[in-house]
């Protein structure tokens, strides 16, 4: 085996919505990347783990088929994919390791202004527009509905206007491209975030430490990032008001004050964001001296 085959091949999406995101959480990880020449790979320079940039419906082929290792994808398209397999009587040969906090979005049923909807009912005979036709086949076939499919390779929203559709199955995140497009939200078919996906093969030892190092990794990146430390002041008599105010924190640490006998400090770690609304209820509860700050790293 040459040093070649125990480097991890991550597959990326190339220049999309999930791109950046997913070139922030391996920086995160400690990964540094160097670009290669032709912009289709990436070097790890301190990590065995090299990345294949390309575009996200590629993503479980590549890691089914054996060419990567690893991916970051929507579960969107994870869902989609594992429906055209089992149409075809194949099983997906690739397995989600990790929900990740990215790429937040829908796969939802949207009508032109003005149309009426009164459920799934309404869908009946019409024509829909879409880029997953297997996950609304699915959503119509589990509702009893016959309706037919207008798959396209893009540009789905604007189908109703050039009459190609009565309406549209498309991902939405903020709903203001459908707004621009005059189309209302009407029915969500699935709801999709970021995962991590790799081959079931069973890998090298070298390679699967390094897996699971940055599953490990990935973990802590994902835990810390709404997670603050909080310091105060207060008096002892308030530390139950108190406790029951630090946003998901678990057991704070209650340390003496010298020459305060009534009074302690309090540092937490709290899972969540702490707003001002929280420091003011907290200040209103007794504490003072509050400090919020960042968590960079945490490992359990
Ligand atoms: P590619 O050229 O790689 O095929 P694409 O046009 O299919 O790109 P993008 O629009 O960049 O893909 O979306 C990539 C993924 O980002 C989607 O599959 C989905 O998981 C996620 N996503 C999050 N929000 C949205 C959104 N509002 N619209 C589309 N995709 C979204
Ligand atoms: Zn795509």
């Amino acid at each position: 085996m040459d040093e070649g085959d125990l480097r991890l091949k991550l597959a990326v999406q190339k220049s999309g919505r999930l791109t950046d995101p997913s070139l922030d959480l391996l920086t995160r990880c400690g990964l540094k990347l160097s670009r290669g020449k032709d912009q289709l790979m990436g070097y790890g320079e301190n990590m065995p783990l090299d990345v294949l940039f390309v575009r996200d419906d590629d993503i479980p082929d590549l890691v089914q088929e054996d060419v990567c290792d690893l991916g970051l994808v929507g579960m969107n398209v994870i869902e989609e994919k594992r429906l055209e397999l089992a149409a075809r009587g194949h099983r997906a040969r690739f397995e989600v390791v990790r929900t990740l906090d990215f790429g937040r979005c829908r796969l939802s049923l949207a009508v032109p202004e003005g149309t009426s909807y009164e459920g799934p009912s309404s869908l009946r005979g019409k024509r829909i527009a879409t880029t997953y036709p297997y996950l609304l086949e699915k959503f119509l076939r589990e509702r009893d509905v016959q309706a037919e499919i207008v798959t396209l390779s893009g540009a789905v929203e604007i189908a109703p206007r050039l009459g190609r559709a009565d309406l549209i199955c498309d991902l939405v995140s903020t709903g203001s491209t459908l707004q621009a497009n005059h189309l209302r939200e009407v029915e969500t078919v699935l709801e999709s975030h970021a995962v991590l996906i790799r081959t079931p093969v069973e890998l090298p030892p070298q390679k699967d430490e390094w897996v699971q190092r940055l599953l490990m990794r990935i973990e802590g990146v994902q835990q810390v990032r709404e997670s603050k430390y909080i310091m105060l002041h207060a008096p002892r008599a308030a530390l139950p008001e108190i406790r029951r105010l630090l946003p998901g924190s678990e057991s704070p640490t209650i340390i003496p004050l010298e020459g305060f006998p009534d009074k302690v400090a309090v540092h937490a770690v709290c899972r969540e964001n702490v707003f001002w609304e929280t420091l003011e209820s907290l200040k209103k509860a007794g504490a003072s001296a509050m400090l919020v700050l960042p968590v960079e790293k945490m490992l359990a």
